[in-house]
């Protein structure tokens, strides 16, 4: 809302955990690591900003309390700083946010910086934070901030009735941190049939928290995302921010697909398509949150809705793949680590190899369709990736040998935008529809060129090609009708405004797949 109206705006997200990044965490306990074109393991909410605003962020939008106590501790041993103080949370660590903040604002030479507080961290910004920079603030006058909460506003089924007593309960601790909000924003999980006792609620709920009525926003469930902001802009909620950070109103410009989001919420009309993700991680579907949304993307450009099936690939190891996959018209794999369930993806490429099924493998996905190659057309038995078996005797993906030597695993990743040059012809060629593109990795394998002529020759062709490293970036299988895998992630660059190439033209080819019968 704030960038249709015209301002530049960055955003911060300030992570409370003691780790430097979300690298070195399992997806399954924190879902995606979201990697930037700068190379920065991110937490997952910097890709819904980067989505949400159609803009690249780096690692300065990414500070968490690990990288803060690292600051202050080096600093702290080096004496130059400190020497002959006693360094403590107040006032040490909370200036070294400040900094952060600051830093951030000044870079973007931004005139708002969105700072989003995950909850527990609100005891250490407590002082000379609270005042400055909690929700967003306008950086020229650092004075001017504007402070929101989000609250849950819960029905209770049997009386049909709505709670305010757990907003009320949350503003009230709050204060008792020093923290006043300016605005509520309401969620509520079921539409409400009664307007009348809505709206008389936001009566309570100003009188009890302190916020005057315009400021109180409903959010229910809209079923999209990508809704939400042409919802909040509906209910005003741009004009208060506006007004309490002291800019002028204005009318906002908002990008075609937004403004369609926000007339319509669900664009779909022409049609379904089934689409399977194979993967390690299914049971936390946040493991894959770029995947899903890049495919989102897909589907409102193309205005059809797809069913997303999850399918762990350990199963279809135990049970085959037809008991999962044959109702699919299209397969995704996506990235991950170790060996676990890597024997199911390689059944799967098989699978959508034979059947001509459309399918997308990503990073990982990659490495399993060109495994499964070198297996079964090539007969290369005992092709295998090093990461599963350092001694494999027919390394068709392997360690480069600048990772050879890397001990530490964090940050220590091929991470980050790498170029890549397209083959005319092919069906990377045809997504992208340019001869070079940048997009974002974070793996350490690689497809062994000591294989690729043997391979290509029988059809798994090289599309796409890391010119200074001379790495294969993209393969894809001649004689089937989409069958490509990247060792990047293009899910990283999908946005509602630039739904990803390789995505898009995925799911076209999926839609025109007929499963048997
Ligand atoms: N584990 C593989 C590698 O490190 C793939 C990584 C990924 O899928 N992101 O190369």
């Amino acid at each position: 809302m704030l960038k249709n109206r015209g301002l530049r705006v960055t955003i911060l997200k300030l992570d409370p955990y003691l780790n430097v990044d979300p690298g070195t965490m399992s997806p399954l306990e924190h879902g995606e690591v979201f990697v930037t074109m700068d190379g920065s393991e991110t937490d997952l909410d910097l890709g819904h900003y980067e989505r949400f605003l159609n803009q690249d962020f780096t690692i300065l939008s990414n500070v968490t309390a690990g990288q803060i106590y690292n600051e202050l501790l080096d600093k702290e041993r080096m004496g130059s700083e400190f020497l002959g103080e006693t360094v403590q949370v107040v006032p040490h660590l909370v200036s070294a946010v400040a900094r952060r903040i600051k830093k951030l604002g000044e870079s973007e030479d931004a005139d708002v910086v969105i700072v989003e507080v995950a909850a527990r961290s609100a005891t250490w910004r407590r002082r000379r934070l609270s005042r400055r920079c909690v929700g967003c603030e306008t950086w020229r006058d650092a004075k001017t901030r504007f402070q929101y909460i989000l609250t849950l506003v819960p029905l209770l089924k049997p009386t049909n009735e709505l709670k305010t007593k757990p907003t009320q309960h949350s503003v009230r601790a709050l204060r008792a941190l020093g923290i006043q909000p300016d605005a509520i924003l309401c969620r509520l999980n079921d539409p409400t049939d009664s307007e009348e006792e809505a709206e008389s609620l936001k009566d309570k709920i100003s009188l009890h928290c302190g916020v005057p009525r315009d400021a109180i926003i409903y959010l229910p469930t809209l079923g999209n995302v990508y809704a939400v902001p042409g919802w909040l802009e509906k209910q005003g909620l741009a004009e208060v921010i506006m007004d309490r950070l002291g800019f002028e109103r204005r009318d906002p410009v908002v990008p075609p697909v937004w403004k369609a989001l926000a007339d319509k919420p669900n664009l779909a009309n022409d049609g379904e398509v089934s689409i399977a993700i194979v993967g390690k991680y299914t049971s936390l579907q946040d493991s894959y949150l770029s995947v899903v949304e890049a495919l989102r993307h897909a589907e409102l450009n193309q205005g059809i809705r797809i069913d997303l099936e999850w399918t762990p690939s350990e199963l279809i190891e135990e049970n085959g793949a037809d008991r999962y996959l044959s109702k699919a018209q299209g397969i995704v794999v996506p990235g991950g680590f170790d060996k676990r369930g890597t024997e199911g993806m390689i059944q799967t490429a098989q699978y959508a190899r034979e059947r001509e099924i459309p399918y997308l493998g990503l990073c990982l996905g990659l490495q399993m369709m060109i495994i499964e190659f070198a297996r079964h057309v090539a007969g290369i038995e005992e092709a295998d990736s090093t990461e599963f078996d350092a001694a494999a005797s027919e390394p068709v993906i392997a360690l480069m040998e600048e990772q050879k030597n890397v001990t530490e695993i964090g940050g220590t990743m091929r991470l980050g935008a790498y170029s890549c040059v397209l083959t005319p012809g092919t069906r990377a060629y045809e997504a992208y529809a340019m001869a070079k593109i940048n997009e974002r990795h974070r793996h350490r394998f690689e497809y062994n060129n000591a294989y690729r002529d043997r391979l290509e020759r029988l059809g798994l062709l090289s599309s796409g090609m890391n010119p200074e490293l001379s790495l294969v970036e993209i393969a894809e299988i001649s004689d089937h009708p989409f069958m490509l895998g990247s060792q990047f992630h293009p899910e990283f660059r999908s946005r509602p405004e630039q739904p990803h190439p390789l995505f898009d033209l995925f799911v076209r080819y999926a839609r025109q797949f007929r499963p048997d019968g």
